[in-house]
């Protein structure tokens, strides 16, 4: 045992995969740098390693115990609380700490290798006076014109600027300083992503009595913060939620504390972050926005103006739920239902469940704001959970939309062949073009056709790569070819079909491409825009199109999800919604829901401004429950009866599920693996389940219940929370992807951290063939 008098010991996280904390002992010059939450680097094996302190420990109980190499950086970069945190997401998501660390602390702040851009400065060494200048000047004229300019400067200057300025070089200026006649000095300059532009200045609306009761439940809940229940914000579209988080960071801000805002990516518009810069317009460095295309030294500078607290608000995408503030009083998370919170790469952690920790930890107010809450949510706040608090109407009592539903099995009836426009679509935008007002038209799919069949022996052209058809394009970067929008693998158009050679393709299916060059020949004096994927690659155009839109240039916008969310465009007063039922065949739980969520959300654009909206439905299937409820703002209804659903098939929020993914280029290989490890995952689980059930508790381990389609049902009987439901393994419904076959093993229960344990330990003990990959995705969103 190390015991040492005055020796000082830390336990590390090393940033290599090796699932297990270090001691290193701190040199006599260093112990009074090193805390926890520094970043240390050690010796590690025969290298050197970069680590984070995670505690310090009285003695070590180690063998030869090496003293660290350096300090990385000047303060500690994780509190305490974000520390725990860490460890809580760890455990929780059934991920090695030291993934987690990577998504906790960004790179450039890991590394510490990129610092603050640092810029030269120019001043006067001392009063230059005329007489040195004229001095100078019969020696070295282009020296004394430059000194001339020096002298009157009444503030240092950038160097470069001077030198722009006079014209003349960066070696008279060296020779000045040489003379001891100027001086140059090193300053940092902040590199903010939103420099360059004004904040035009709001304040604090008046509210209506339905916002004034919600942001009275934020306040009380901000002057006790320690027994505050999550609070959910459920107002339908335009009912001014945002208006309440705005005027709740104003009152955290007020006593003292920080705030963190969590948009999702794709609603990180310019409208948004102006929004808030424009509110706390008065003080401007106080907030900070984080998202992924800030360049590595914007991410640096922006990250240490929160972590040395001159940011006091942060907003930002999934994983600004890490900001290191510190006082936090308040995080919000807006569209608390949108999917594009959870990561889909280790560690699959979802924004929303870590904030809700966080404030736990933090012992701060969390409020999660949406139109369409996500099932787990509202669950919470019926239960007693979270606490509800609502917004019915829209501001100024602005009708919602109007919903039709165009039934397109009747369409096709008429037409032979499904049109992509209604005729009473068509018609609806027909009147809008006429009355100047614009009409946004949604299709969650890209491309131009589908896929590519052959009519005579009925093969599609698929990706050798993946399980799925290729897309048609006639997109410039593609132009007329097929791609694969999951690997990006292309392929030219054959002439004959490869299988049985005959001359019989026939394109089907239809993406955005289709629907704007098909509305522009129905409509050929509307100016028609598409905004996707493709069309938005350069980083301005989506800036250009929203700023083009607004300001009445576009006529017909059409676009995939992209243009679905939190988008105010008070004149467009029309919303198609091409093919609703793309979403709800997926084979996932969650079909009904995102449907539901995605009809609301598209159809909450319409009707923002003086005249109301009116919304198109195109459905195969008209009387489907997302259909229906969505079509007749029933929020409550719908949460009934997918409820319901959701309970009778033991999927969450009744059940935690946790998803394991076993794949290998090697089918075979994939296969016997996955079905060794259902094997282990049987034995450990039951094992469990009897020290459960001698313990006292109702416990089993079943097989699931058949499941094929969200409205197929068995009876249930109530199951304990020492339950577990394990499925075989058995092949992904996308069965390949980027050349790896997949394998899943869907495992439910309600004591998800008991569940995450058994898994990690499970998978610890199994030793796979080097070409297979196992990934677990606890509460998983992505179920092909
Ligand atoms: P939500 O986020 O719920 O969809 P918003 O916050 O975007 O709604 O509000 C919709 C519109 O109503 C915005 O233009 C907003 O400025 C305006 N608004 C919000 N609250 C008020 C209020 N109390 N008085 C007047 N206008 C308001
Ligand atoms: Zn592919």
């Amino acid at each position: 045992m190390n015991h040492e008098h005055g020796t000082r010991y830390i336990r590390v996280i090393v940033d290599r995969a090796i699932h297990r904390e270090l001691d290193y002992s701190v040199p006599e010059s260093l112990v009074d740098r090193v805390g926890v939450g520094s970043r240390v680097r050690v010796p590690f094996r025969d290298k050197s390693a970069l680590a984070t302190v995670v505690g310090i420990p009285q003695q070590s109980e180690a063998k030869g115990i090496r003293p660290i190499e350096a300090i990385v950086g000047d303060a500690p970069v994780l509190t305490e609380q974000l520390l725990e945190l860490t460890k809580w997401i760890g455990t929780y998501y059934c991920c090695p700490i030291e993934a987690v660390m990577r998504s906790v602390l960004p790179q450039v702040i890991r590394r510490a290798e990129i610092g603050w851009k640092k810029q030269l400065f120019v001043q006067p060494a001392h009063n230059v006076d005329h007489r040195e200048i004229e001095k100078l000047r019969r020696r070295a004229p282009r020296q004394a014109e430059l000194l001339e300019a020096i002298s009157k400067l009444e503030k240092p200057i950038r160097a470069a600027e001077l030198l722009r300025q006079t014209s003349l070089d960066n070696q008279t200026l060296r020779a000045l300083v040489k003379r001891g006649l100027a001086e140059l000095r090193e300053e940092a300059v902040v590199r903010d992503p939103h420099g360059d532009e004004q904040f035009i200045a709001t304040s604090n609306l008046i509210l209506n009595e339905e916002q004034t009761h919600a942001l009275n439940e934020v306040s009380r809940a901000l002057d006790a913060p320690q027994n505050a229940r999550p609070i959910l914000l459920h107002g339908v579209t335009g009912s001014g939620k945002t208006e309440i988080y705005l005027q709740a960071i104003r009152a955290a801000l007020d006593g003292g504390r920080t705030a963190i805002v969590l948009v999702p990516e794709i609603s990180l518009t310019p409208q948004t972050v102006e929004r808030f810069k424009g509110r706390f317009a008065e003080a401007q460095d106080d907030v900070a926005v984080l998202h992924s295309h800030l360049s590595e030294g914007e991410r640096h500078d922006e990250w240490h103006k929160i972590h040395s607290g001159r940011a006091r608000i942060v907003i930002g995408a999934r994983s600004a739920v890490f900001a290191p503030l510190t006082n936090l009083g308040l995080i919000v998370v807006d569209e608390e239902h949108e999917t594009t919170y959870k990561q889909e790469e280790a560690p699959r952690y979802h924004a929303r469940d870590v904030a809700v920790v966080r404030a736990k930890i933090e012992k701060c107010v969390v409020v999660l704001g949406s139109a369409t809450p996500s099932l787990e949510s509202y669950h919470n706040a019926v239960t007693g959970k979270y606490r509800l608090v609502t917004l019915t109407q829209r501001i100024d009592q602005k009708q919602m939309p109007l919903m039709r539903v165009v039934d397109l099995r009747q369409e096709r009836r008429k037409e032979k062949k499904a049109a992509i426009l209604s005729e009473k679509l068509s018609q609806a935008i027909a009147d809008r073009l006429e009355k100047q007002e614009q009409t946004i038209l949604f299709l969650n799919r890209r491309g131009f056709s589908t896929s590519l069949l052959c009519s005579n022996c009925g093969e599609a052209r698929n990706c050798p790569n993946c399980s799925v058809a290729l897309t048609f394009h006639r997109q410039p970067s593609v132009a007329g070819r097929l791609s694969c929008h999951l690997c990006g693998h292309t392929a030219a158009v054959p002439k004959k079909c490869p299988a049985c050679g005959q001359d019989a393709l026939i394109y089907h299916g239809f993406g955005t491409e289709k629907v704007e060059s098909t509305v522009a020949q129905i409509f050929p004096k509307a100016v028609v825009r598409r905004m996707d994927a493709d069309s938005m690659t350069r980083k301005e155009a989506y800036r250009e199109t929203l700023r083009n839109f607004r300001a009445g240039k576009i006529d017909i916008l059409v676009g995939t999800q992209m243009i679905a969310k939190g988008l105010h465009f008070p004149n467009v007063t029309l919303v198609g919604i091409i093919n609703a039922d793309l979403a709800l065949h997926l084979p996932d739980f969650r079909a009904g829901e995102r449907t539901f969520q995605l009809l609301t959300q598209v159809a909450g654009r319409a009707g923002r401004g003086e005249t109301p909206g009116e919304v198109f439905v195109q459905t195969y299937t008209p009387f489907s429950p997302s259909i229906q409820f969505a079509r007749h703002h029933d929020f409550a209804g719908y949460f009934q009866q997918e409820l319901e659903f959701r309970e009778r098939c033991d999927f969450p929020p009744f059940k935690h599920a946790v998803l394991i993914t076993v794949r290998s280029a090697h089918e075979g290989r994939a296969k016997l693996s996955a079905e060794t490890l259902k094997r282990r995952l049987s034995e450990a689980l039951a094992y469990s389940v009897e020290a459960a059930a001698r313990a006292g508790a109702y416990s089993a381990v079943r097989t699931p219940r058949e499941f094929s389609g969200p409205r197929s049902l068995g009876a249930a009987a109530k199951a304990g929370p020492e339950e577990f439901i394990l499925g075989d393994a058995t092949p992904a419904p996308l069965e390949k992807l980027q050349g790896q076959f997949r394998f899943h093993i869907l495992i439910r229960g309600e004591a998800i951290m008991r569940l995450s344990r058994l898994v990690r330990e499970t998978l610890d003990k199994l030793p796979f063939p080097e070409d297979v990959a196992v990934a677990v995705d606890v509460d998983p969103y992505q179920l092909l």
